[in-house]
């Protein structure tokens, strides 16, 4: 389950992507590519350590924990279910989609995403990757 701990925005942001990312990182490299400043992303680091989310001592590479694995592809399957959906009801481009879906995707309850689950038929124990089309995801 997604709690409150889980509701705040640079942390659902760092979560997805380190779901997508899956392998160890420099905090360094993710401050790039999701374009968060340095100062906010170690604060953002220094909470998710210490929900023992990731594994992170200042020089070294980020890593997910096991439980930090769960609430990453948990977030992200509400993110990639949600992309689906706007860009199937509302027609919006995979850019905005995709943004919006990351937004959105620790603050809705599970039970909304079972509904759309259910509209489509989507399994819904399972994580489904092929639904972001703006990122080429590894498999788990
Ligand atoms: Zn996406
Ligand atoms: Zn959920």
């Amino acid at each position: 389950m997604l709690d409150g701990t889980l509701l705040k925005e640079k942390e659902n942001q760092v979560l997805d992507f380190l779901f997508y990312w899956g392998r160890p990182i420099r905090s360094g490299d993710i401050a790039k590519e999701l374009n968060i400043p340095h100062s906010t992303l170690n604060s953002v680091l220094k909470r998710l350590s210490k929900e023992s989310l990731i594994i992170w001592e200042k020089y070294r590479l980020v890593n997910l924990t096991s439980e930090g694995m769960d609430a990453a592809s948990h977030l992200s399957n509400h993110h990639f279910v949600i992309e689906f959906f706007l860009k199937d009801t509302l027609n919006l481009p995979d850019e905005e989609a995709h943004l919006q879906a990351i937004h959105l995707a620790g603050r809705v309850k599970c039970s909304l995403i079972d509904a759309i689950c259910d509209k489509y038929n989507f399994p819904k124990t399972s994580i489904n990757f092929n639904l972001c089309k703006r990122r080429d995801y590894p498999q788990h």
